[in-house]
């Protein structure tokens, strides 16, 4: 279902009475939002966090394609799901980069999330190369293919999808909002010719990228932007809640 969504990665960041004292900040913000309030933390810390939730739903930052076996330091579905772990970020370029995660790869992992209930965060995002050498649609398009071929209306309907420009992320750049808005529309354009309108109407398309309080409300006031995917911005409680507050 299409909702405003902002949801936080914190990656490899935050000791555990850190990461504990945000979870408590967070879940003790009883303010109306409008917005659903996802949280990222690292793996190590998804068991202790999943009982202490209010407002908040979990996501993981990463499983692995196999249900269980020899693949040390690795995670599953089945354990997502034993945990009841709603999300799980994949293709984020960081693991498509510093991993080598290719599109096929990032696929059965969202088969593999999608048949144990749980609903792929999932990233695509062209470099800056890409752009500027005027990719960044066919580049968008060609990381969506095999969801886009593969899965059925409901399956798309269970994923977000998050257009994070490799350019944006980290670096303190942010895509326009014209420029963002106008990839979203790309993206839902290409869902609705795979599936139909009432499908891509149906999707959250989040903007990932430098997003901030400073640029959170410009960039959610268009029609596609259904809301964002935050790294750095969502380790501070003030800056994450006040992203949250920023649907028109
Ligand atoms: C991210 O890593 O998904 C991200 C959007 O990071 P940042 O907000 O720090 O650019």
């Amino acid at each position: 279902m299409r909702r405003n969504i902002v949801a936080g990665n914190w990656k490899m960041n935050l000791n555990y009475s850190e990461a504990v004292d945000l979870i408590n900040e967070l879940n003790a913000y009883d303010k109306p939002l409008n917005t659903e309030l996802i949280v990222a933390p690292p793996s190590l810390y998804l068991g202790a966090f999943k009982d202490a939730q209010n407002n908040l739903l979990l996501s993981a930052q990463n499983v692995h394609t196999e249900l269980n076996g020899a693949f040390t330091g690795e995670i599953s579905s089945t354990m997502l799901h034993s945990l009841s772990i709603p999300y799980c970020i994949v293709g984020h370029s960081e693991r498509r980069t510093l991993f080598h995660e290719t599109d096929a790869l990032i696929f059965d992992k969202v088969k593999s999330l999608l048949s144990h209930e749980i609903s792929p965060i999932f990233c695509c995002g062209e470099s800056k190369e890409e752009r500027e050498q005027g990719d960044a649609y066919k580049v968008i398009s060609q990381q969506l293919n095999l969801l886009l071929s593969k899965l059925d209306a409901g399956q798309i309907q269970q994923t977000i999808i998050a257009y994070e420009p490799v350019w944006a992320i980290g670096t303190g750049l942010t895509a326009s909002p014209e420029d963002a808005q106008l990839m979203h529309h790309h993206i839902r354009k290409e869902i609705a010719q795979h599936f139909d309108v009432s499908v891509s109407e149906n999707i959250s398309l989040l903007y990932g990228g430098s997003c901030k309080p400073e640029n959170a409300a410009a960039l959610f006031s268009k029609q596609d932007i259904d809301g964002g995917l935050i790294g750095g911005a969502s380790l501070d409680f003030s800056s994450f809640i006040s992203i949250a507050k920023s649907f028109s």
